[in-house]
C-alpha cells in the first residue's frame, strides 16, 4: 500500500486535485491500485492557516509518504508579503528540504491536439520531448547572492555554481531516462562563455561512458532556443540546468499549445517524487469549473510509473485521456470550433468512465 501527500495549494489547485482524487479512487477500487491519500497545506493558503507557505506538518508528513501529487501555489495577495513568506518559497523549500534533484517535463503533442499549437502540424505533430533540469542547485541556489551598495550604487549578485556530484547525478538520470525512450541525450550548457559549463560538458561525457547505448550530444542553450522551435522533433531527452531548464521547458510546453495538459516530476535519489503540472494557479479562471485536469490527472500517471512501478495502471490513465481525447471532449483552454466543451469536474468523470 503506498502512502502519498495531496498538496492542493492554491487558485485552482483544489479543482484539479480533486479530478486526480476520483481517478486515483476509481484505480484503488477496480484496479487493485492500493494507494492511501493523506492532506496537507502548501502555499498562500498554508500562510493563512499556519503562517508559513512550508509548514512543518507538511514536511514531516512528506517524509513518512512515498510521494507527493501537488496542484499549484500562488496569487496576487500574497505578492506583497516578504520574500520567504510568498507561496513560491513553499515550493522552493519542499523541492530543496527533499533533495528533488531531476525535474522531468515531458512535452508531448497529442495528435487530437495538433491545431492548438503556434507551430506548423509537421512541425510538432507526434512530438514527444523529455526535458530533465536540474532543479536544486545552479544560479536559483548559489552563493553569493543579494542586493548591497557597492561603490556608492546598488548591486545585485547570483551565483552560478556546481559540485561536479551535482551536475553526475542529474547527467545519470538523463541517461536512464533515454534508456527507457530513443537512447539519445542532448546536453545543453553556455560551455563557451561560462566556465561552470565547462564543468558541466565535462562531466556529461565522464557520465556518458557508463551508458555506451545512449548517445550523447551537446548544444549551446542559444542554439537549443532556436532549435526547439525550429525543429523540435530532432531531440528526445535534453539535459540542462536549473536556468536554461526553467526557460526552456515552457518554451518547449509551449509547443503543445496546451499548458493544461502537461505534467512533471521532480524526483530523489530514491525515486521519490512530488508531481505536478507545470501551470501555475490560474487565480484568472479559479472557481469557475473550466480549468484543465488532464495535467494534473497525468501527473498522477507520471507517479506511477516513476515512482511507484505501476506502468500498466499509468498506460490505462494515458490511454483513457486519448480516448476523452478522441471522443472531441476539450476544456474550454484546448477547445476549438466542432469540440464538446465540457468543465473541469466533467473532465474528471469523463477520465473516470474512460478508465472503467
Ligand atoms: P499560470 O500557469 O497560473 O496561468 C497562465 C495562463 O494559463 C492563465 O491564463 C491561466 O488561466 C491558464 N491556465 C493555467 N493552467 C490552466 C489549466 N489547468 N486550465 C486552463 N487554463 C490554465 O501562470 P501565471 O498566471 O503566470 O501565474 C499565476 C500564479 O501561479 C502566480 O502566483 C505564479 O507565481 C504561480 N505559479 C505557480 C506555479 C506552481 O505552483 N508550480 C508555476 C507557475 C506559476
Amino acid at each position: 500500500m503506498s502512502k502519498i501527500l495531496i498538496l492542493p495549494g492554491d487558485g485552482i489547485g483544489k479543482e484539479i486535485i480533486a479530478q486526480a482524487i476520483k481517478v486515483i479512487d476509481s484505480l484503488n477500487a477496480n484496479h487493485g491500485l492500493g494507494m492511501n491519500l493523506v492532506h496537507g497545506l502548501i502555499g498562500g493558503s498554508a500562510y493563512e492557516e499556519t503562517g508559513s507557505p512550508l509548514p512543518e506538518e507538511t514536511l514531516v508528513t512528506a517524509k513518512e509518504c512515498d510521494s507527493i501529487l501537488l496542484g499549484a501555489v500562488g496569487g496576487q495577495q500574497w505578492e506583497s508579503l516578504e520574500r520567504e513568506l510568498r507561496p513560491e518559497r513553499g515550493l522552493l523549500g519542499i523541492r530543496s528540504e527533499l533533495d528533488l534533484f531531476s525535474n522531468l517535463r515531458p512535452a508531448i503533442l497529442y495528435p487530437q491536439l495538433a491545431n492548438a499549437s503556434t507551430l506548423k502540424n509537421e512541425v510538432v505533430s507526434g512530438l514527444d520531448l523529455m526535458i530533465v533540469r536540474e532543479l536544486v542547485g545552479g544560479i536559483y541556489f548559489g552563493q553569493p547572492r543579494g542586493i548591497e551598495i557597492k561603490d556608492g550604487e546598488r548591486f545585485g549578485v547570483n551565483s552560478a555554481t556546481y559540485f561536479e556530484s551535482e551536475i553526475a547525478r542529474i547527467g545519470h538520470s538523463a541517461f536512464q531516462i533515454a534508456q527507457k525512450r530513443d537512447k539519445r541525450v542532448c546536453s545543453v550548457d553556455k560551455a563557451n562563455v561560462l566556465e561552470v559549463c565547462e564543468l558541466w560538458r565535462e562531466v556529461m561525457e565522464e557520465v556518458s561512458q557508463d551508458y555506451p547505448d545512449v548517445e550523447l550530444t551537446h548544444m549551446l542553450v542559444d542554439t537549443a532556443a532556436m532549435q526547439l522551435v525550429r525543429a523540435p522533433k530532432q531531440f528526445d531527452v535534453m539535459v540542462t540546468s536549473n536556468l536554461f531548464g526553467d526557460i526552456l521547458s515552457d518554451c518547449a510546453a509551449m509547443l503543445t499549445g496546451s499548458i493544461g495538459m502537461l505534467p512533471s516530476a521532480s524526483l530523489n535519489k530514491n525515486n521519490y517524487g512530488m508531481y505536478e503540472p507545470i501551470h501555475g494557479s490560474a487565480p484568472d479562471i479559479a472557481g469557475n469549473d473550466i480549468a484543465n485536469p488532464l495535467a494534473t490527472i497525468l501527473s498522477v500517471s507520471m507517479m506511477l510509473r516513476y515512482s511507484l512501478s505501476q506502468a500498466s495502471l499509468a498506460d490505462k490513465i494515458n490511454a483513457a485521456v486519448n480516448v476523452v481525447l478522441d471522443q472531441g471532449y476539450r476544456t474550454k483552454d484546448i477547445s476549438a470550433a466542432g469540440d464538446t466543451i465540457v468543465g473541469t469536474d466533467a473532465m474528471g468523470d469523463l477520465i473516470v468512465d474512460a478508465i472503467e
